[in-house]
């Protein structure tokens, strides 16, 4: 097999060839062939994530350990499985859902492996999709994607499920005469924009601070759009939405973001907060009760959330995101180019 890998943090990634490995137990081996380029593969790369106050954490501390191999958002071919491996076909492609947790510990067995304190995440912990072959440790996390063509289903399982998890958290909040608000319509909020339409009753409004992503917004259905930079956005959204929107989704995460979207809410509204732009907000302790509102977190999504989320697509109620394919030897300037910001519209998703 052969893999792009980070030898050295933050710099060029290098090619290195390795014995493809055999698939043991209930392990399945993936052939990759599609492989998303996530912007969490930025701060990987660079070897630490930015916690906002000169807080940091490294991915050394993490226990990740060089040569590394990234990339969580797969999706390929079975060539071979263990012998305890049961419920896959060898030559059958699937998605891969990477979020795994141990397997064994009281919240995986529940199927929320997300909350597990000992995650094996493919690409993020283990070897990932940056290389041609992956090996998966159970069927279970390999899920069939019907007719979404196959690059996008990768992407499903990064940023499609980390929409996708936080719409079904405002699900409820939201009927059909209600309005809902998009906050930051880039990336991962770029796939809310396409998904929503399909998933959420009541009205989409979007905030975005470019012209482009509103104008999008409004082609995929949203009913409004306002530049969440300017003084009287929050008044436009108040009347559009004749006195608050029931539920919104913070995409961005800054203390600015947040805010917009708390004085957005009516009465009863609901905010999830995705983005991890970061930083410190203070809120009024008692807009809690007089709003009787609620605030809660949404990271990435469960094997659940990816399953309904590829049904959707399957059934063609999902427009699909702008998806650039570029060979694996192109990872180092796809970092780059997702570094530097504004270069790719929608995701690169590699071939190996
Ligand atoms: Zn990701
Ligand atoms: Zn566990």
């Amino acid at each position: 097999m052969r893999a792009m890998q980070i030898i050295e943090w933050g710099k060029p990634l290098q090619a290195r060839e390795y014995p493809t490995p055999e698939p043991t137990g209930e392990q399945v081996l993936v052939r990759v062939e599609s492989a998303g380029v996530c912007h969490s593969d930025v701060h990987i790369w660079d070897g630490y994530f930015d916690l906002g106050g000169g807080g940091k954490v490294t991915l050394e501390q993490r226990g990740v350990k060089l040569p590394f191999t990234m990339g969580h958002e797969i999706a390929g071919e079975v060539v071979a499985v263990g012998p305890q491996a049961k419920g896959v076909e060898v030559g059958k492609r699937y998605a891969v859902y990477p979020w795994i947790g141990c397997g064994t510990c009281n919240v995986c067995r529940q199927g929320e492996e997300l909350l597990c304190l000992t995650p094996r995440t493919l690409g993020t912990r283990t070897s990932g999709g940056y290389g041609s072959h992956v090996i998966v440790p159970h069927p279970r996390y390999l899920v069939d994607y019907g007719k979404v063509p196959q690059p996008l289903a990768a992407t499903y399982t990064c940023s499609g499920i980390t929409a996708f998890s936080a719409m079904k958290k405002i699900h409820d909040h939201v009927g059909v005469g209600d309005h809902f608000l998009i906050i930051g319509a880039g990336g991962v909020g770029g796939q809310a924009v396409h998904i929503a339409p399909a998933y959420l009753a009541g009205k989409m409004l979007v905030a975005d601070i470019d012209a482009g992503k509103r104008a999008h917004a409004t082609e995929m259905g949203a009913v409004g759009a306002v530049d969440n930079s300017s003084a009287d956005a929050l008044a436009k959204v108040i009347e559009q939405s004749g006195g608050g929107v029931a539920g919104a989704i913070d995409f961005v995460g800054s203390p600015k973001t947040m805010e917009f979207g708390i004085n957005a809410l009516r009465k009863g509204g609901k905010l999830v907060m995705v983005g991890l732009y970061g930083g410190a907000a203070s809120i009024s302790t008692v807009l809690f009760p007089f709003k009787m509102m609620t605030i809660e977190g949404s990271y990435v999504g469960t094997l659940q959330d990816l399953r309904e989320l590829l049904e959707l697509g399957s059934a063609g109620k999902v427009a699909p995101i702008p998806i650039e394919t570029r060979t694996a030897d192109r990872a180092t300037d796809s970092l780059a180019d997702l570094k530097a910001g504004g270069k790719v519209p929608g995701r690169v998703v590699m071939t190996h």
